[in-house]
């Protein structure tokens, strides 16, 4: 397996000196670096107000962060990317690990893909959608039903699969990474991501994020990445 180190290890001088002139790129290993928030705490509101993105982003997330990092010190773990970890956790059932990676991960996800939202669905996910669910007022409607059917806390996913989309329900830190799909949309259901605005209205909460923070066009350019 090839990793980072081995992979500067294996190149030569050139690539080495390359990288350095790249801290960026040298940084995508640990310590692992929760991204910024890519708006202001307050561009949410009212669907997801202020005060729970500040204390998403600002208190959960960056925990996962901090605690990913002290459980990797030191260990190979440490020269990986995230979305290696996710899956050499996963497959090593390093249960700790991959509950820390998965939510950084999955976190970086989330507040991206409601960047410059709303914007409604282009053609090509409309037509997806058609095709697959029978128009995006089902696949919302879907997305809904399975966000309420995750018991406890866990994430509702939108995921390409073998040229479909697929929804899924998933317990935790449950990530498509780790599911080996291609990851379109996902909407937190722990009760930090929506009990401080909609009580225990969860339902509630993931139908009027679908329709009034996602931009979909995101969603969309992730078809065919
Ligand atoms: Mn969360």
């Amino acid at each position: 397996m090839m990793n980072r180190r081995t992979l500067l290890a294996a190149s030569a001088g050139t690539f080495a000196a390359a990288t350095l002139a790249r801290p960026h790129i040298a940084r995508a290993a640990a310590p692992f670096q929760q991204p910024p928030l890519p708006y202001e705490e307050s561009a949410l509101a009212p669907t997801i107000s202020a005060r729970t993105v500040g204390l998403h982003y600002g208190k959960h997330h960056k925990a996962y962060y901090d605690k990913l990092n002290t459980l990797v010190a030191g260990k190979p773990y440490a020269d990986l990317g995230l979305e290696e970890v996710i899956l050499k956790a996963k497959d090593a059932g390093d249960t700790a690990i991959f509950n820390n990676a998965g939510q950084a991960w999955n976190h970086v996800y989330y507040w991206e893909q409601f960047k410059g939202g709303p914007v409604p669905a282009p053609a090509v996910l409309n037509e997806a959608a058609e095709r697959d669910f029978g128009g995006m007022d089902a696949l919302k409607k879907k997305i809904v039903e399975t966000g309420d059917s995750v018991f406890g806390t866990g994430w509702v996913w939108l995921v390409a699969d073998g040229g479909k989309l697929s929804v899924l329900g998933l317990q935790d830190a449950g990530n498509p990474i780790a599911e080996r799909k291609t990851p379109l949309l996902g909407i937190d259901v722990w009760e930090h991501a929506y009990y401080l605005d909609w009580e225990n209205r969860r339902p509630a909460h993931v139908a009027a994020v679908l329709d009034e923070r996602v931009n979909w066009a995101f969603v969309a350019s992730k078809l065919s990445a």
